[in-house]
């Protein structure tokens, strides 16, 4: 017995938090408060009947970001390889685009450098395991990097899981619970938490989002974009908008100039947002595009697009289906709901605006083990096809519907 706790606190990595932070403050009404987690986001906010994630501050130091736990349990996340796509710059009538290959992280998404943080907050608070609700990306990252960290993991999920994602979790000892809906995933987690463990990705409704020390993980992003060179665009992938409001903190705390920001998404949801729409309504839609499934809408996301002057461009499936065939055809398989990306830039790149300028696409996840991929042997590339798919508006893709929407969307989110 006492060897055996032994061994489970050896195994468990020292995790400090910087003392470089100095407390938190609210993405929507910018009231500071310290340092803790916040279940219901920012209390003022969640008192006015809203529902808005924090940010961290840090006292000034060092250069670049700042994280959280700087000393996180590591598995080798970040720095991924950007990619240049010459030709693609050319039809889309770019200065020059490039790829951020996210699926070089240790379990093939960005999800790693969030995950490395929370896993680090869930020991810093003691936390006796830790959950997610996930539809693949994001549970096999959790459930690796508890590992790693000695602690133990079980990702809520649904029944149309693909049984890849299945054997993986379970390879590194989670354990999965599974239901029919996604909301019921959320009830789930919610029920966890009262019995104390710390929830790693985002279960309320409306829906606020990850954990804001998890957040902190995706600046790093920015930090490698821009040590390269500032791009003129960015172009993200987005359901509950982690990624994106965590390469926006990672812009504004670099301090040389936020890139406009573009959020990909597979049915209106930021856009009607944008239009008018209240955040905190459900956005009902269909898609093949798991990772970014789901009805809701947080502010953090909103909050990005509106710090940098950016958009949201929906992408149904059939225009993603044609951005990843011709993706493919330069080398880069990317998941279905990856290459968004690369549909929402085409869409909005059509009428020659972004002539000359530089765009990032973050490409979150791989094709090879993607939910929602497609038989690309039997639909090979066809140049004129493509840049024909390509050139039109990215909610009206020409090819028809291949995959049955009701199983795919009971797979929303992560
Ligand atoms: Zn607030």
């Amino acid at each position: 017995m006492a060897a055996a706790i032994l061994l489970a606190m050896s195994t468990r990595p020292n995790t400090a938090v910087t003392s470089r932070l100095t407390g938190m403050v609210c993405l929507r009404c910018a009231e500071p408060w310290p340092v803790a987690d916040y279940e219901s986001g920012c209390p003022r906010c969640a008192t006015e009947g809203h529902a808005s994630n924090l940010q961290l501050t840090y006292a000034p130091g060092e250069r670049g970001v700042s994280l959280p736990y700087p000393d996180a349990p590591c598995l080798g996340e970040g720095a991924t390889p950007l990619v240049e796509l010459p030709e693609l710059a050319r039809a889309l009538k770019l200065g020059r685009l490039s790829a951020k290959i996210e699926w070089c992280n240790p379990t093939g998404s960005h999800k790693d450098r969030m995950s490395a943080q929370l896993i680090a907050r869930a020991l810093d608070r003691g936390a006796p395991r830790v959950v997610a609700a996930s539809s693949g990306n994001g549970g096999l990252s959790v459930a690796a990097y508890a590992a790693r960290a000695g602690l133990a993991a079980e990702i809520a999920t649904t029944d149309a899981l693909p049984q890849v994602y299945r054997s993986a979790i379970t390879a590194h000892g989670a354990s999965i619970a599974s239901f029919a809906g996604s909301m019921a995933r959320w009830q789930h987690l919610a029920k966890r938490v009262g019995q104390g463990a710390f929830a790693a990705t985002n279960y309320k409704v409306p829906a606020i989002g990850t954990n804001p020390f998890g957040i902190e993980g995706y600046k790093t992003i920015a930090a490698e974009l821009a040590s390269e060179t500032m791009p003129d665009l960015v172009v993200v992938p987005c359901s509950r908008g982690d990624l994106l409001s965590g390469i926006r903190l990672g812009f504004e705390e670099i301090g040389a100039g936020l890139p406009m920001l573009v959020a990909a998404e597979p049915f209106a949801r930021l856009e009607r947002v944008l239009a008018g729409a209240d955040y905190r309504e459900q956005f009902a839609g269909d898609t093949a595009q798991a990772s970014i499934a789901g009805s809701t809408v947080t502010w953090q996301a909103v909050a990005a697009l509106r710090a940098s002057a950016g958009r949201a461009v929906s992408v149904d499936d059939d225009a993603a289906r044609a951005a990843q065939r011709r993706l493919a055809a330069c080398g880069l398989h990317a998941e279905l709901s990856a290459v968004s990306a690369l549909a929402a830039l085409a869409a909005i790149a059509a009428d020659g605006g972004l002539s000359g300028r530089h765009a990032v696409i973050v490409l979150t996840g791989a094709g090879s083990r993607d939910p929602g991929d497609t038989d690309l042997a039997a639909r090979p590339w066809n140049e004129a096809a493509s840049e024909e798919a390509l050139a039109q508006p990215a909610t009206t893709g020409a090819l028809p519907q291949r995959t049955d929407p009701s199983v795919q969307q009971k797979r929303e989110n992560g």
